[in-house]
């Protein structure tokens, strides 16, 4: 990967701008998640690098959009091989830059943000449109689909780069240019990647990429007039404010949001499978995946046998520095999130919650040089009610609550009763039962038996105020272009 003249003595980001790197004057401290110290600076980018990011961007569409799928998919799959080849760069930068384990990030978020830009690869070259053949009127209809333009792509920090290729790689393959945003706190995977695309054939100004804050970088972004689409991946908090601001030019959203992902564990689950894959589920990332359960129900005859074997197990993963290839919870992404993190725990509490392990209860090893870093336990909670903030609010840390139910009725109304409709799992060796509650559950991921197994074929987004909007083949597809129908007489 070359390096930039900044880089070489100390990690200064820069935009990328146009096909090339942009300095910038004001920058913002980013922070080693393991040690709680600054290591790189990210640009603090304002409207004036936003203005200039979008006009590189409308000057590249024209010929961009007019390139056939197959010249649009050669690319997307030397940018797939490009990352392949730096792989363990930027999984390593990845680990650093935002805490989560090497292992992780080496077998899962690497791999996928290859495998985004392969998937969209591949998928350009087999669409087809519809068309209607009106033989009563002499007219025959048939669709057409264009780009957008100038694609407005605002991730977050919990799977930088991930995410990010899970907006960039669909928004060019349909032949549009973008202006992406990812978080400032998980800047320098994506940068790395700024310095792959010209030698991937990505033509200047398709891909720009300007870093800062959502305030300031991400609402100039949002609110600018030459920008029609928005793809947004973070808070609904945020996304009820990108919504406000987007309304006056009615642009295109997509917005996947926050959850609060129920698992639902009938008397005959195969616990040998659902305990790790529920420990999983609930901590892995340090429990910052959006799809991460965060409220168990366990049937009552199986709920003192479950929450003794789900301890034990809880307790045996492994909180480490990042970079041990032996650790499965690295460290959280800022201070302020891991005291928003532990704040529920004292919460619960208050409120008369139990916690079995985890934060107040065990001790954490960690290397003294790490003292400062954000780390923290597997906590399980329990005795806490339905309606306490632990099981409303989404807590997106390794922080999981447990209660007993009585039947089938009963849980399917008490995993509904948040305001998010992300994602469920259901245990249950049932599959009739596993039928009716998946039909009944409100939400727009749904596993049973398992979790996180994906097909990028189908569609992926949340209910209620998880999202608006779905991405995947189909309904990415379908989200970064228009569609027209034409009708002609014959
Ligand atoms: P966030 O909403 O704080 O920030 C997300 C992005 O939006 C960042 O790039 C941020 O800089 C930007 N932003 C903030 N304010 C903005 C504004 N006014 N205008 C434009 N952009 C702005 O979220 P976060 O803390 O980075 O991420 C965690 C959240 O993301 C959690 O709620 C999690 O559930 C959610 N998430 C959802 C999915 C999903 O697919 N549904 C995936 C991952 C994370």
């Amino acid at each position: 990967m070359p390096k930039t003249a900044h880089e070489k003595t100390q990690l200064v980001l820069e935009n990328y701008i146009g096909g090339t790197f942009v300095p910038c004057s004001r920058l913002i401290d980013s922070y080693d998640p393991s040690t709680g110290e600054v290591y790189c600076k990210v640009p603090d980018s304002e409207g004036a690098e936003v203005e200039a990011a979008v006009q590189a961007a409308k000057a590249a569409f024209p010929v961009w959009s007019s390139k056939s799928p197959q010249e649009r998919s050669k690319v997307l799959n030397k940018i797939a091989d490009l990352i392949d080849a730096h792989l363990e760069e930027l999984a390593h930068a990845e680990s650093k830059d935002q805490g989560k384990t090497i292992s992780q990030a080496q077998t899962l978020e690497i791999p996928r943000s290859s495998y985004n830009f392969r998937f969209f690869a591949s998928s350009i070259l087999h669409h087809v449109t519809e068309c209607s053949d009106m033989d009563h009127m002499g007219c025959l209809h048939y669709t057409l689909r264009t780009p957008v333009g100038v694609a407005g792509l605002i991730s977050p920090w919990n799977l930088p780069l991930y995410l990010l290729t899970w907006k960039i790689a669909p928004a060019i393959a349909m032949g549009n240019t973008v202006v992406a945003k990812p978080s400032e706190m998980t800047s320098v995977s994506a940068w790395m990647m700024c310095k792959l695309l010209d030698e991937a054939g990505v033509p200047p100004g398709v891909v720009n990429i300007v870093f800062g804050t959502g305030p300031k970088a991400g609402q100039a972004l949002v609110s600018h007039p030459d920008v029609p689409l928005i793809s947004f991946t973070g808070s609904t908090m945020t996304a009820q404010h990108i919504t406000k601001c987007s309304a006056p030019y009615c642009k295109k959203l997509s917005l996947e949001l926050g959850g609060k992902n129920p698992a639902i564990i009938f008397d005959d689950a195969n616990l040998e499978d659902c305990i790790p894959t529920t420990v999983r589920s609930s901590f892995a990332n340090q429990g910052e995946i959006c799809l991460c359960t965060s409220r168990i129900f366990v049937q009552k005859g199986i709920y003192g046998e479950f929450l003794q074997r789900f301890v034990e197990a809880a307790q045996k993963w492994k909180v480490g520095v990042p970079s041990d290839p032996t650790a499965q919870i690295g460290a959280l992404i800022s201070k302020e999130h891991l005291e928003k993190v532990q704040g529920y725990v004292k919460l619960a509490k208050a409120e008369g919650g139990k916690v079995l392990c985890g934060y107040g209860v065990d001790s954490i090893q960690v290397p003294d040089k790490n003292k400062n870093g954000y780390f923290m336990l597997p906590t399980v909670i329990t005795e806490v009610t339905d309606s306490s903030r632990c099981m409303q609010e989404e807590i997106f840390g390794p922080v999981t609550c447990i209660l007993p139910f009585d039947s089938e009725e009963e849980v399917i109304q008490r995993a509904n009763n948040v305001k998010y409709g992300l994602a469920a799992t259901v245990w249950s060796s049932n599959v009739g039962r596993v039928h009716r509650v998946a039909k009944k559950l409100q939400a727009g991921l749904i596993w049973t038996n398992c979790w996180l197994i994906r097909d990028l074929n189908l569609p992926f987004g949340g209910m209620k105020c998880s999202g608006v909007g779905r991405e995947g083949e189909k309904d990415s597809f379908e989200f970064f272009t228009e569609v027209k129908t034409i009708t002609i007489k014959h």
